[in-house]
């Protein structure tokens, strides 16, 4: 099957910067503006898994393109929007939705969240 542009740049970023994995070359990208991609730390990555858009799995790279890919369907095709989109989850990440012991107290979106959801059905 024949790459999309995207995949050929990434694939190129990725010969000429070997360390950077596909997360990396997502956000270079998407912070430069020149592709709509939702580039993601994990930060966000976790908020997105936890909202329902992926799962949370030890495969970091199918559960990283099956949020991404969940999320950017709902996102309009602008590379400044996906930024944002981008920026807001790892903020609500580091400071909120953290990874041992989440602040659902605080979180303005409990009613959209499916961890949240699963794991306060029985209180
Ligand atoms: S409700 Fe809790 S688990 Fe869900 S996004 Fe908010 S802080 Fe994270």
């Amino acid at each position: 099957m024949a790459q999309s542009p995207l995949q050929r740049i990434v694939a190129a970023l990725k010969r000429r910067f070997p360390s950077v994995a596909e997360p990396g070359a997502d956000r270079i990208l998407m912070l430069c503006g020149s592709h709509a991609v939702l580039g993601m730390e994990s930060n966000a990555l976790r908020v997105l898994c936890r909202l329902g858009y992926g799962k949370e799995t030890k495969n970091y790279t199918k559960m990283y393109r099956d949020a991404r890919d969940a999320a950017m369907a709902e996102l309009p095709k602008r590379a400044r929007m996906m930024a944002e989109a981008s920026l807001l989850l790892r903020e609500h990440g580091k400071e909120t939705c953290k990874t041992s012991a989440p602040r659902c107290e605080e979180c303005p979106v409990t009613s959209a969240c499916a961890w949240y959801r699963a794991h306060t059905r029985n209180q």
